[in-house]
């Protein structure tokens, strides 16, 4: 294949992206605009910078992180198996060294002859076959670009979410269903009573807790929308209290006494199979969150679909302006990693290789690539391009986006392999029936 691919964005997504397509035989112009452009969240002027935590999630089979880096590692991820050639001790998760992932990373890229790095920022869409993966920061002037291609009402500029937990994980002997002033309680709301004890312990591990420190050009415009649920903490012990955590209107049906605090969870959608934490918008770290947040009774065993944000995070309307490859209906523009709206690292490695398969596929006359949407890549695709999403927020593989087994079991861990398994099955059965899409590799 003589034609070259330009991929803006040495991140995770463009440099899986870059390294699929040369595995492939595609010559590739990989965009970076640091250290000449340094991004505000990126510390140095590696490739692939894991700008927050420096965990991939679980490895285990049965959780949709561990089954994603499944289907990652057969499909040939690049960056995957440099993550584990970099791996720290982290019990069931995957880990790595930051620093010796991005140099790795980084070298393998340079050391590929099909690959041209180029350090500077991208400004306008590029001419010919393009896979933009620039990241939840993409510089403006891009930004704009892309917003002039897709249209500027299908894209999003900052996000500020509550924490979303799996309704599966609640403990449901804690939790109790009541709207305010005991109104039938129709499963919409959920309330995880506080007794004073719990609130104080609670509320000083909130203020203890790690911070992502907000950068001066997010300040302006997150404190005018709402304000982290810790910074609201720290005007004061009652403060909470007396704000989300009221408890006014509750009874607590094991005790029969309105709780000293409480918890509220909305439900997200309409079967009920995600809950958000009502008014937790946070600047809190990913693990901090999990560890604070699991203090809220019923939340001890909580899964998080998906982590409280709040910081500038660039996204299009994927369901509105992508199509079912993340590429821009009309264009030779793909989309790839947290552009898309998908969200997390692995995920972003994961849309980065859908993006080179899709690319050499289209480059060679072959059909695009659909990942069965059982798996956890392909649900997550078929959610974020699907034009029945409504208000589109960035999302985790989680397995409330698969299709319900015909007869699940009742077991929840049986049910979670079983799903995994079927995912397994219908992966290989769908690479059976494309030999093209690893042949090139
Ligand atoms: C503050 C913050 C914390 C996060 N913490 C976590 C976490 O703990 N765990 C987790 O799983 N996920 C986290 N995420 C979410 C997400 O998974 C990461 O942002 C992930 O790095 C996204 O991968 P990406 O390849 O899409 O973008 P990035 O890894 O950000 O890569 C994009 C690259 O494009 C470059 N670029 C931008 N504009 C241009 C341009 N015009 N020209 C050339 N180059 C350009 C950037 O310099 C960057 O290197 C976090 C996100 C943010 C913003």
């Amino acid at each position: 294949m003589e034609q070259v691919v330009t991929v803006v964005g040495g991140g995770l997504a463009g440099s899986e992206c870059a390294l699929q397509l040369a595995r492939r035989g595609v010559r590739v112009r990989l965009f970076e605009q640091r250290p000449t452009r340094p991004s505000p969240a990126h510390h140095g002027a590696g490739l692939a910078e894991l700008v927050c935590s420096n965990s991939l999630k679980s490895t285990k089979p049965d959780t949709a992180a561990g089954l994603l880096k499944w289907e990652l590692e057969r499909l040939g991820s690049e960056l995957l198996r440099i993550a584990r050639e970099c791996s720290v001790p982290a019990g069931g998760a995957l880990a790595v060294d930051r620093e010796l992932f991005s140099r790795a990373v980084t070298e393998r890229v340079a050391a590929d002859p099909l690959i041209e790095l180029v350090r500077e920022e991208v400004t306008t869409i590029p001419e010919g076959p393009c896979v933009i993966a620039a990241g939840p920061l993409c510089s403006d002037a891009l930004f704009s670009a892309i917003a002039e291609v897709v249209g500027g009402e299908r894209m999003s500029f900052f996000d500020a979410a509550a924490p979303i937990v799996d309704a599966e994980s609640l403990d449901r002997s804690l939790v109790f269903e009541q709207s305010r002033y005991g109104e039938e309680g129709s499963g919409d709301y959920l309330n995880c009573p506080m007794t004073r004890e719990e609130y104080d312990a609670f509320m000083g591990a909130l203020l203890g807790a790690e911070r992502v420190i907000a950068r001066d050009f997010e300040q302006a415009d997150l404190f005018c929308a709402c304000q982290p649920v810790e910074e609201v903490a720290r005007t004061g012990h009652d403060s909470l209290r007396f704000g989300a955590l009221k408890p006014v209107g509750l009874t607590d049906p094991r005790t029969g006494r309105r709780p000293w605090a409480a918890v509220q969870l909305r439900a997200e959608n309409a079967s009920r199979t995600a809950y958000n934490l009502v008014g937790f918008q946070t600047n809190l770290t990913w693990p901090e969150q999990r560890r604070v947040f699991r203090m809220i009774p019923g939340l001890g065993e909580a899964e998080f679909l998906r982590y409280g944000v709040m910081h500038r995070n660039s996204f299009v309307d994927a369901p509105r302006a992508l199509d079912a490859t993340f590429a821009v209906p009309g264009t030779s523009v793909r989309l790839a990693g947290q552009i898309t709206g998908t969200e997390g690292y692995v995920e972003a490695i994961a849309s980065g290789l859908l993006a080179a398969l899709n690319t050499a596929a289209e480059l060679s006359g072959k059909e695009p690539v659909r990942l069965p949407a059982t798996g956890a890549l392909g649900a997550l695709v078929a959610y974020a391009t699907d034009p029945a999403t409504s208000d589109y927020q960035p999302m985790h593989v989680n397995f409330g986006l698969v299709p319900p087994l015909a007869d699940p079991p009742r077991n929840k861990a049986a049910r979670r392999e079983a799903l995994a398994a079927r995912a397994r099955a219908d992966l290989d059965a769908y690479l059976a029936s494309r030999p093209d899409l690893l042949a090139g590799a």
